[in-house]
């Protein structure tokens, strides 16, 4: 194909990069998507790390976001391969007496087993519940008038209050826990305001949708997509590093699954010095320690329903977590790290040789920190599970370097793609109009470092698709 013949070229096939391809190519515009790794996915692959037959998540495991997409629930992915597995619990929380707290698909179950706290989780959670379909897209988009304003104002008002200030709703060490460990996955201190926000949503969306695991894998997803663009005629290269833009064939648009450190080195040139200079300016947040494990059997919780559950967060009690996510931010490694576990195996049989299983899990740690947090995070899931060391057969460690040179987008460990505070929500990567353009006429940004920010769930990808096809794909 004459190189000039492209509408649009996307540099990146995360769940960002393949989303923003789908728009482009469902609109009829010819797009080849570049890939610099081997096989296609970013933050969605599966490989064997540790043992032969056991398949491991290196980033992505549990997809809340991914299944309550408002862009993915209009493709076709279960025709390409798609199958979502529904652990009973979606996510337990356990406590240092052997109880445990959890997030089940039911609003009502999980309300009543937090006791006193039920009627305090019903009237903070069912109305985002009720609304979620209606705001969704507003709220995992950039920052506009809204299609429902009223709803999105009663939204906003929990939503924007630091996690620490919404707990106070809460009289149970089992609602107070619970809610800190969903607050946690914001990778920032509970007392930053927004951090109410991602525990409504990862909570809504396990009522509304559950905390499902895709079958063999998240690569599972990346796959899919991947095929229903091909299906469409989308064309993609895999082993295709871009250090310049200079490197690319000719296209009118041209999208960039980068966060702004790739951006500048990649197209800086291009770009206005106000631009440069914001660029520069954007923050990037906490990194993340990654550990899989091969185990010759489950893992021995003493909660039953941790047994149960496709996610765990080991925290203990709110200060606790609290903490441990003030700490990371502070340039402290935690003794008691905040760890977040999934279970896939136990859910799918694909994962692990029959009677092994898989484990994965992380814990925050400072940007760009190097040292191993192996010994204080098996500490932590011992502490919940005890007998679980004895059941190690294999282990696969990830520090913040690791996982930035594993993937050039988690910046010192950053896997959001840029701290998500006040700051940078809605204006991520720099304050414009529209987030996703660039200074340069036809490049865009088109990662996590756009609204709504990380996680699987492609709306960066597709809203700065709908940009550039209004912009110079008309
Ligand atoms: C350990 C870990 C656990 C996570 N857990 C979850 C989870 O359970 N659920 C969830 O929803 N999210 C999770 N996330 C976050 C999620 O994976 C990311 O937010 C998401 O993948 C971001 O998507 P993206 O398309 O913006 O970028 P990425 O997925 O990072 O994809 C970027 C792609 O661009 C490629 N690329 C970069 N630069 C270049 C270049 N110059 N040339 C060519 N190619 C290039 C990269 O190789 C990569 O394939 C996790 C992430 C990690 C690391």
């Amino acid at each position: 194909m004459n190189r000039a013949d492209y509408d649009a070229i996307v540099v990146g096939s995360g769940p960002n990069g393949l989303s923003a391809a789908i728009t482009l190519q469902q609109a009829g515009k010819s797009v080849l998507l570049i890939e610099g790794k081997s096989t296609i996915g970013g933050g969605l692959r599966t490989a064997e790390l540790t043992l032969p037959g056991f398949h491991h998540d290196i980033c992505s495991a549990i997809h809340p976001l991914a299944a309550g997409s408002p862009f993915f629930s209009t493709l076709p992915l279960d025709q390409f391969g798609l199958e979502y597995i529904y652990p009973p619990v979606a996510a337990a929380h356990p406590f240092d007496d052997g109880t445990a707290a959890f997030l089940s698909p039911s609003l009502e179950q999980t309300a009543n087993a937090l006791g006193k706290d039920a009627r305090a989780y019903l009237d903070l959670i069912r109305p985002v519940v009720n609304n979620w379909p209606s705001i969704a897209p507003d709220v995992l988009g950039p920052l506009g008038f809204p299609k429902h304003p009223l709803k999105m104002a009663a939204f906003g008002m929990k939503a924007l209050a630091p996690a620490i200030a919404v707990a106070k709703r809460f009289q149970t060490r089992e609602a107070r826990g619970l809610w800190a460990g969903m607050a946690a996955h914001s990778m920032q201190p509970l007392t930053n305001s927004t951090t109410a926000a991602i525990a409504l949503v990862l909570i809504a969306n396990g009522h509304l949708k559950g905390w499902p695991i895709p079958k063999g894998g998240s690569q599972s997803i990346a796959n899919a997509l991947a095929a229903y663009f091909q299906s469409l005629g989308g064309v993609i290269e895999t082993n295709r590093y871009i250090h310049s833009l200079d490197q690319l064939p000719s296209s009118k648009a041209l999208l960039l699954d980068v966060t702004p450190k790739q951006l500048l080195q990649m197209a800086g040139y291009k770009f206005s010095s106000l631009y440069q200079w914001q660029l520069n300016r954007y923050r990037y947040g906490m990194g993340v320690y990654k550990i899989d494990w091969a185990l010759d059997g489950p893992v021995p919780f003493r909660a039953e329903a941790c047994r149960q559950a496709g996610t765990v967060h080991l925290g203990n009690t709110l200060e606790e977590i609290a903490l441990s996510e003030q700490q990371a931010m502070s340039g402290i490694h935690s003794e008691k790290p905040f760890v977040l576990l999934a279970q896939q195996s136990l859910f799918d049989s694909s994962r692990a040789p029959a009677g092994k299983h898989t484990l994965w899990g992380y814990c925050h740690v400072p940007h760009g920190s190097r040292e191993s947090m192996t010994e204080a995070i098996e500490q932590q899931v011992e502490r919940f599970a005890p007998g679980f060391r004895d059941r190690i057969i294999g282990r696969h460690t990830m520090n913040s370097l690791d996982m930035e040179q594993y993937n050039p987008n988690y910046v010192g460990g950053d896997i959001n793609g840029g701290i998500l505070d006040i700051g940078q929500l809605f204006t991520r990567p720099a304050l414009r109009r529209s987030p996703y353009r660039t200074s340069a006429k036809g490049i865009y940004c088109c990662s996590s470092a756009t609204p709504p920010g990380g996680g699987v769930h492609g709306m960066c990808g597709y809203y700065a698709a709908k940009r550039a096809l209004k912009d110079v794909l008309t």
